[in-house]
This record gives structure tokens, C-alpha cells and sequence, in this order.
């Protein structure tokens, strides 16, 4: 057994910071909360860690990776011919994210086999990194979104199609299923027939679904066939927003890639084609939609959560740090932008009973910072040691 004292406990409820906290650790639980003597007088044969100075929260979420994603990066050709050469920059950006405190991630849309190979080889100890739920490949229609191969996509259509390649999906080992729906043209890529046969299978199974809608038409298709995440979902307006929190939908709006993504372009693509401009502008109206909508649909109650999607080669793959101070610049408090990242992923993934929280009987996922993320939230970059199932697995910490 293992005792962690920290400065504060930051619990991840949202409201919650735990004055003087520490945790007692026993195998892959959280045995107890509360203060050092109280855990010591139950274990005084524990191991202790004081860490003066430091905030200890729970382990983070992150709901929107391509763990494989390729994108434009300059080894794509070789990576596809080779997926053991793929499986190398898997393997190195699960230890990106684990880095940053990332002790639970989401793939959603990922290479074949990706998600099989992660899980074996967590089994079988050859590597450690957050756990790590899928969608193996996502859904898209003919001509769709991604469907010329920045991320492996299954391209198919019709509403009997569409609940095969649930089917699939699920049979290959899939956690979730997520659908694309949208990329710069207004109109809904697949038709509201098509998406609700994918929630109405996917919810047979008792399982949940993702959904890229990132335009004005395809999030209300997206809301209306009733998808448990609207991922980016720019346009999520008012009166949208309204009906998702009464459909219980929640929402990844991955913030940070769109207020940056324009700039990326322009920087890119200094003298862009007409395609290029339009595409250009697309985001420009995506960040002016965001300051408009997030903290208002955040104020009415919808459940949010972080999602980092980074799909540009040249950056670091999971900046979780980003999109939780993009939250705070936007309006909410620190503490409430870690729960986006801790309590509310555990949620939306139907984990709260096992993670999320730093909490008695909960998995052990911790992340050690120096400083008060709670006062000052670029804090929460400052990582000293990240536990996952009270394993120690990073420590920065002298
Ligand atoms: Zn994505």
C-alpha cells in the first residue's frame, strides 16, 4: 500500500478541492481519502509520498484521439504499406499522452486492428499506456468525409449497410461506433434514415455512438437521430443545444484544433485555391460560432467533455493542457474544466464507477502537478507523476 500527500486534492467533481488531501493507495484502488494521520493510522505499514508543493487530481480524459491518424504526415505511404511501422508511432503517442496525464483515451477512428493489437499488448505486458476505448474504423459514406484516407475509414451507405458495418465494427472489437458526417459543405452527409438505423443498432447492442458534425445541418441530423456525442459540433446553437440536453447527448466541441486550425491553413497554404479559401473561411466561421456558443450550452447544462484531435503532423498528439485552458478562456472555472476532463468523460463512457474521480473505492488513475491548477490552471502542464490502476507509470518527480 502506498500513501500520496499532496498540498490539495483537486477531487474532479467540479467544486471539490481537498485541503491538505491525501490517498491511500492499495493495489489498483483508492482505498481512502482523508488526511495523512487518518491514512496512516489505518496503514501505518504504507509506503509515503510527500509531495510538497504539489495538487494531486485524478487521471485525465481525453474523448477524441486518432492514436494512428495519419493525416499529411510525410511517412503515411510508408506507414499503410507497413502497419508494424504504424504500430511504432502508435506505441510512442500513447506514451505522449500518458506524459501529459492522460490515463483514459477514446480512438475514434482509428487504422484496422489498431485497437485489437493495444489491448493484447496490454494484456500481455508488452506495453503500458491509458487505457484505451475504440471505434476502430469509422463510418462514412461514399465520397464522405475522410474518405480519401487521412484516417482508415469504412466507406458505405443505406440504412441495412450501415447496421452490417455496426455490426462489424463491434465484431472486430469496437468499444464505440463513430460515423462522419460533415466536412465543409453545409448539407448532412448521410441522411437522417441512414443515422438513426446506426443509433437505433448501436443502442440494441447497448452501446453508444460518435458522431463528426462540425456543420450547421449535419449537428441537427446529429441531435436528432440521437448520437451520445456530437463531436465538434461548431454550430450547436441554442436551440440545438436544448434539444441534445433532453436527449441526454453530450458534447465534445475539441475547441482548441478549430481556434487554431485556420491559422494552421493560412500558414500552410500561403496562396490557397479557391477549395482552400473556402475552407479557410469555414473555420474562421467556426471560431466565431464556439465564442458564441460554448459557455452559453455550457451554462444550460449540457454534459461536455475534453477532446483533443489534433490532426496536424507536426504537433504534440494529445495537448490536453490546450483544450482545458481553452475551456477556462472561454468562461469556465478551472475546477470545472478539469471535471470536463476527468468526472465527465467517466460519464459519458458509462466509467464513473471506476474512474474519473479521485474517490474511495475508484481505480487508482492519478495525476501528481506541481502547484494549484485550481487557482492558476496552466498548472495542470506541470506533471510530476501519473498513476494508472496505481501503477506508477510516469515520474518526473526528483
Ligand atoms: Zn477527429
Amino acid at each position: 500500500m502506498k500513501i500520496i500527500k499532496a498540498d490539495r486534492i483537486i477531487t474532479g467533481d467540479g467544486s471539490t478541492v481537498l485541503p491538505d488531501g491525501a490517498v491511500l493507495i492499495d493495489g489498483d484502488r483508492i482505498k481512502k481519502v482523508g488526511t495523512l494521520e487518518e491514512l496512516q493510522r489505518i496503514a501505518p505499514e504504507a509506503e509515503t509520498e510527500i509531495c510538497d508543493g504539489c495538487t494531486l487530481l485524478p487521471g485525465l480524459i481525453d474523448m477524441h484521439v486518432h492514436i494512428s491518424g495519419l493525416y499529411q504526415r510525410p511517412e503515411k505511404a510508408e506507414m499503410q504499406a507497413n502497419p508494424a511501422y504504424l504500430m511504432l508511432l502508435v506505441y510512442k503517442q500513447l506514451q505522449d499522452a500518458l506524459s501529459v496525464g492522460i490515463t483514459t483515451l477514446r480512438g475514434v477512428g482509428e487504422a484496422k486492428g489498431i485497437g485489437e493489437a493495444v489491448r493484447k499488448g496490454y494484456h500481455k505486458g508488452y506495453i503500458k499506456g491509458p487505457r484505451y476505448i475504440t471505434c476502430e474504423r469509422s463510418l462514412t459514406r461514399t465520397g464522405g468525409h475522410g474518405s480519401t484516407g487521412e484516417v482508415a475509414k469504412i466507406e458505405v451507405d443505406g440504412p441495412w449497410n450501415l447496421r452490417q458495418a455496426v455490426r462489424n465494427n463491434f465484431k472486430e472489437g469496437a468499444d464505440w461506433i463513430k460515423v462522419m458526417n460533415s466536412h465543409r459543405d453545409s448539407m448532412s452527409e448521410y441522411t437522417l434514415e441512414e443515422l438513426c438505423a446506426v443509433t437505433d443498432e448501436v443502442h440494441r447492442y447497448h452501446r453508444k455512438c460518435a458522431i463528426h458534425a462540425g456543420t450547421y445541418e449535419s449537428v441537427a441530423y446529429a441531435v436528432e437521430a440521437g448520437f451520445d456525442t456530437i463531436e465538434h459540433g461548431c454550430f450547436l446553437d441554442e436551440e440545438l443545444c436544448a434539444k441534445a440536453i433532453e436527449k441526454g447527448l453530450a458534447w465534445v466541441p475539441t475547441v482548441f484544433v478549430y481556434l487554431n486550425a485556420a491559422d494552421y491553413m493560412r500558414r500552410i497554404t500561403p496562396n490557397p485555391t479557391k477549395a482552400e479559401q473556402r475552407g479557410i473561411d469555414f473555420l474562421d466561421e467556426t471560431v466565431e460560432a464556439y465564442y458564441k456558443n460554448f459557455l452559453r450550452n455550457y451554462k444550460a447544462g449540457i454534459l461536455m467533455a475534453t477532446g483533443t484531435d489534433i490532426c496536424f503532423p507536426e504537433m504534440f498528439i494529445t495537448p490536453i493542457y490546450s483544450e482545458i485552458e481553452t475551456f477556462v478562456k472561454l468562461g469556465l472555472t478551472p475546477l470545472e474544466a478539469i471535471q470536463c476532463a476527468t468526472e465527465n468523460g467517466a460519464k459519458i463512457l458509462d466509467m464513473a464507477d471506476e474512474i474519473g474521480l479521485v474517490k474511495e473505492g475508484l481505480c487508482a488513475d492519478l495525476l501528481l502537478v506541481k502547484g494549484d491548477p485550481a487557482e492558476r490552471i496552466e498548472d495542470v502542464e506541470n506533471v510530476e507523476q501519473v498513476y494508472r490502476a496505481g501503477e506508477l507509470l510516469v515520474n518526473n518527480k526528483r
